[in-house]
């Protein structure tokens, strides 16, 4: 069968690319293999009308309601392979099987590549965060520390002291230069240069970090920004442009979220350097409804 689209992923962006077009009543086959990012975390938080729900609960809520629509069609499985055919594309699923689609929305995700400390990987999502506006209400007046992973960690270190006292750990990392200290200073930050080796208490909280030096220090949370990179290979395959964002790949679109393919849309994490649940979603539904009318006009 000949969809009028496929859209590989089915998260916040995917399905909200795929309402649109099922509003239409257009022919859409959503392929999802499970792994939405925020998986790790109990709850989401600044969604519209669903603040603190689970993250998998809100996905499976609309996907709910995205089924109802009669002309959607749901495969649980991974894309492993795209191309371009005479009549659009062609994705190859995990089992071989092969879908034919006049236009594709690419929706698939990120991976995030957090450092290798013993204790970390455990908390991530819950007291181990990379975003206060999704989850700093929640350790609020609390010691909170920022770990360096990038320059921008400076950035992150000068803003959560709006949400409790801050420590920012080097991590055995070069000095920020002067200006950056005198920043971090007037926002009453403590520089701890010494490489963290630790996280310690009872998971998925955390207590406090221990150093090399053997010192220990008490947080209850520590925000960091990890290297992502996307989660399937499909953007690449198609020959969609990709650039370089502040946290890893974007691939590049113009406003209506058109990859440098034509009839190739992405939404979400992958085509935009700032990452959250609602922009991915406000994108899904740009690219769903930009997919729709190139359909009609194009
Ligand atoms: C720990 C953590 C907590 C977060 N908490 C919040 C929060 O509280 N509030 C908030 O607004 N944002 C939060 N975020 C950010 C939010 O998770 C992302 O912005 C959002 O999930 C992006 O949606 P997306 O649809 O682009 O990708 P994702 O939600 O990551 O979904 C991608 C989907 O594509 C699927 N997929 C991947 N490859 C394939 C393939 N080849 N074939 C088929 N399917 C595939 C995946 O399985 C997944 O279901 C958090 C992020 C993290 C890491």
């Amino acid at each position: 069968m000949n969809h009028d689209a496929i859209v590989v992923g089915g998260s916040f962006a995917g399905l909200s690319a795929a309402m649109p077009l099922a509003r239409a009543g257009r022919d859409v086959c959503v392929l999802d293999s499970g792994r939405p990012r925020n998986r790790f975390a109990s709850a989401s938080h600044g969604f519209f009308a669903a603040d603190g729900m689970p993250p998998l609960g809100l996905v499976a809520a609309a996907r709910e309601k995205l089924g109802r629509y009669p002309s959607v069609r749901f495969i649980d499985t991974t894309a492993v392979a795209a191309e371009a055919t005479a009549g659009g594309f062609a994705i190859t699923l995990a089992d071989g099987d092969r879908l034919d689609a006049r236009r594709l929305v690419l929706a698939f995700g990120l991976t995030d590549d957090l450092p290798d400390i013993p204790g970390l990987a455990e908390r991530w999502g819950q007291s181990v965060i990379h975003c206060p506006y999704c989850h700093g209400f929640e350790f609020i007046d609390r010691p909170l520390g920022v770990l360096a992973t990038m320059p921008m960690s400076s950035h992150q270190a000068s803003l959560i002291p709006e949400w409790g006292p801050t420590t920012f750990f080097l991590n055995g990392g070069a000095m920020p230069d002067e200006e950056t200290c005198g920043t971090l200073a007037a926002r009453g930050v403590t520089i701890e240069p010494a490489p963290v080796v630790s996280l310690h208490g009872a998971s998925p909280m955390l207590d406090g970090v221990r150093l090399a030096d053997g010192r220990f220090v008490a947080i209850a949370a520590l925000y960091l920004a990890p290297r992502t990179r996307f989660q399937s290979p499909l953007a690449e395959q198609l020959g969609c442009a990709v650039e370089a964002g502040m946290f890893g790949p974007v691939i590049t679109t113009d406003a209506m979220k058109l990859t440098s393919v034509p009839g190739v849309y992405a939404a979400g994490d992958i085509a935009r350097p700032m990452h959250n649940a609602t922009f991915a979603s406000a994108d899904g539904f740009l690219a769903g409804t930009a997919l729709h009318q190139n359909l009609v006009f194009g």
